[in-house]
């Protein structure tokens, strides 16, 4: 995945586009947790002037997910924006020897730092260390961010017959419609709970 592992220098002041196509397992996208039919496409725009290397760009491919209510697997289209800022990591270049780490001399009255408030676009600062960005992490993230987490194979899925299993956007199964709690339940609920203590 050389594509997504460009040197810094070759980012110029007027940018750098980067096009390739991946698997899913190069992009760190393992089944079965990501499926993928064919491969992804990414492109990417990077841009470095003052302050963070932006990348902005796109993915697009095809799912397979796996419907929440009838468990069958479907193909989805995908397209994920891909949106994130790079910045060097601090102190990558110069780490301090441990003999020089200056002690720590507890003051009294000092106050933990306040932590600097969080923006929106925080999520999506990335850091490197080196001359090169690794997007894979980057790319690999947002397509997990982007997936459903209710995967449904159409809004109207009837799901799976509580009792039998039978898929019931394949047909009817013929099992009496469930109605609300079960006699039979309320009876095992008072069977365990005046059994053998
Ligand atoms: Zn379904
Ligand atoms: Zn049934």
């Amino acid at each position: 995945m050389d594509t997504l592992n460009p040197a810094i220098v070759d980012i110029a002041s007027e940018g750098l586009s980067l096009s390739c196509t991946a698997t899913g397992p190069q992009l760190g996208l393992d089944e079965p947790e990501e499926k993928f039919q064919g491969p992804l496409t990414v492109q990417l725009e990077l841009v470095h002037h003052e302050g963070p290397i932006t990348v902005t760009g796109t993915l697009e491919g095809t799912a397979i997910r796996q419907c929440v209510r009838c468990l069958t697997e479907y193909a989805e289209p995908l397209f994920v924006t891909l949106y994130a800022g790079y910045l060097p990591q601090p102190g990558a270049a110069s780490k301090p020897t441990p003999a020089e780490t200056p002690r720590r001399s507890p003051r009294r009255g000092a106050q933990p730092v306040e932590p600097v408030e969080e923006t929106e676009e925080a999520d999506e600062v990335y850091l490197y260390q080196g001359d090169h960005l690794d997007l894979v992490p980057m790319v690999r993230e947002q397509v997990i961010l982007a997936a459903p987490m209710q995967p449904l194979c159409r809004e109207e899925c009837l799901g799976l017959c509580p009792q039998c299993g039978q898929n019931l956007n394949e047909r009817r199964c013929g099992c009496p419609p469930e109605q609300g709690p079960s006699p039979f339940r309320v009876l095992r609920g008072r069977q365990s709970k005046g059994g053998n203590a």
